[in-house]
């Protein structure tokens, strides 16, 4: 599956993602801090505009290494955002 036209779709919380491709070293990285950690909230499928934020136009959850989430969210939010989908609060993946 092509990857190359979700480019659009990294904004401003993918400033590192973009700095990266540029450069061949990463003297330019940013390091953003996982969003659950510092807000002290965590991934509910009862708060789809949230989990939005977290996956492309399409629905794809974003990386973890994009968003800057941490593993332990990555996988809360991962599981939430099935289970928003399940309940239609999402799309799923439209390839
Ligand atoms: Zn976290």
């Amino acid at each position: 599956m092509p990857m190359h036209d979700e480019k659009e779709t990294m904004n401003a919380e993918a400033g590192s993602f973009r700095d990266k491709k540029m450069g061949g070293k990463r003297t330019t990285f940013k390091k953003t801090v996982c969003k659950f950690c510092a807000q002290k909230i965590e991934p509910d499928y009862k708060n789809p505009d949230m989990l939005r934020r977290c996956t492309t136009e399409r629905g794809k959850i974003l990386p973890a290494r994009i968003t800057g989430t941490c593993a332990k969210h990555q996988r809360a939010l991962t599981q939430e955002i099935k289970r928003a989908r399940v309940l239609a609060y999402l799309p799923f993946d439209k390839q």
